[in-house]
């Protein structure tokens, strides 16, 4: 808004400089005027920054407001319309502390850093627009993605660094989750390293989508999971994450109970697109899939050319073994809430994140490393 302010006022100022060199250009006084309009301009346009800048400087250190009991209010502090207990309930602004109806309070936005809260909070519309000028520099400082990893991941006294979960509830899980089966698959390589993902797969991927599913059920089969999937750009480094979430049914005679991490391997960039829609797709019918390649053969098929070869590979280890299963026939979706988290902003995409020009977050740290490491051995 200040901006738009500012230049306004430029683009005025240039007119009215100019009609007043006019008039005054016949009694020679036109570079006095000059220089005095361009004083009061620049006082102007400066006095309108000084306020900015408070303005902004308000923001971020304002202080959480004091919760009001919900009696304090019968009445939308905005739009005015009464509350009722089912069909009009009330809703707390986190910024300002004022009550307001569900209409009037659909924004979310970060919050200042004294308000110690990495997640996006409901505030009112006013708070809304206020807020809006700031939200880049909170995605920055105090969103999720900013902030510094608390996983350990080389504590191996822990269950979780042995057993991934698959259902994780915050990108912080997902990054950790990822990272360790990256960590576990480097382990099995280098003791088999036949089963390993050809090298030549792996340094021409686009992207990777790193899942942990669990398969339950006899007969009928059920599998789900949630990972993350990252692109590599053109400089070869990495994009930040996005959250996914998959789903399918399948049916076999063995029971179910099976955990697996999915490494599935994304080569071309159509692959990567198709990961990043918000619309579901399912692995197996909308790309084609290799499932469970393994072994040296792969590698020499691979570098005699592209055509004719999967857009992915999918390889699932079993904690420390390789197995024919996979994700074909599932759906798999971006959790967008879980990236809205992450990276405090309502309006991202996973487009966004995995195609656009985002900086790496400092909380997927450790997913770099292990990348990197996984890397280092076959670039090096
Ligand atoms: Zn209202
Ligand atoms: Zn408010």
């Amino acid at each position: 808004m200040w901006d738009v302010m500012v230049e306004m006022l430029l683009a005025a100022r240039g007119k009215v400089s100019s009609i007043a060199s006019a008039d005054m250009y016949a009694c020679k006084l036109s570079w006095i005027s000059d220089n005095l309009l361009d004083q009061a301009w620049k006082e102007m346009a400066q006095t309108l920054t000084d306020a900015n800048f408070a303005n902004v400087r308000e923001l971020i250190e304002a202080e959480p407001p004091k919760w009001l009991a919900d009696s304090s209010a019968s009445a939308c502090m905005l739009c005015g319309v009464h509350f009722h207990p089912i069909m009009c309930s009330r809703h707390h602004c986190r910024f300002c502390g004022g009550i307001f109806c569900g209409d009037c309070s659909k924004g979310r936005s970060l919050m200042p850093a004294k308000f110690r809260v990495a997640d996006p909070q409901r505030v009112c519309d006013v708070c809304c627009v206020r807020l809006d000028s700031v939200q880049p520099y909170l995605m920055d400082q105090v969103s999720h993605a900013a902030q510094m990893p608390t996983q350990d991941l080389t504590d191996l006294s822990t269950l979780r660094s042995w057993v991934n979960i698959p259902w994780g509830q915050s990108m912080e899980y997902e990054i950790y989750k990822a990272a360790n089966a990256i960590r576990v698959y480097k382990k099995v390589c280098s003791l088999k390293p036949e089963k390993s993902i050809p090298d030549a797969i792996l340094r021409q991927a686009k992207g990777l989508a790193i899942i942990t599913a669990v398969k339950v059920g006899v007969m009928v089969t059920y599998n789900i999971g949630t990972g993350v999937v990252i692109a590599r750009r053109e400089d070869g480094s990495w994009s930040p994450p996005s959250a996914v979430s998959t789903f399918g049914i399948g049916w076999g005679a063995q029971a179910g109970g099976e955990l697996t991490d999915f490494i599935i391997i994304l080569r071309t960039t159509e692959a990567v697109k198709t990961f990043s829609g918000n619309v579901h797709l399912s692995v197996g019918a909308g790309l084609s899939a290799a499932v469970g390649v393994v072994g040296r053969a792969v590698e020499a098929d691979v570098r005699a050319g592209d055509g004719g070869y999967a857009a992915c590979y999918t390889y699932s280890c079993s904690k420390g073994a390789f197995v024919g299963c996979s994700l074909e026939g599932s759906i798999v979706t971006t959790r967008t809430n879980v990236n809205s988290r992450f990276y405090g902003s309502q309006s991202i995409t996973a487009s966004d994140v995995l195609l656009g020009s985002l900086p790496r977050p400092p909380a997927a740290a450790t997913l770099y490393r292990a990348l990197a490491d996984l890397y280092q051995k076959i670039e090096g």
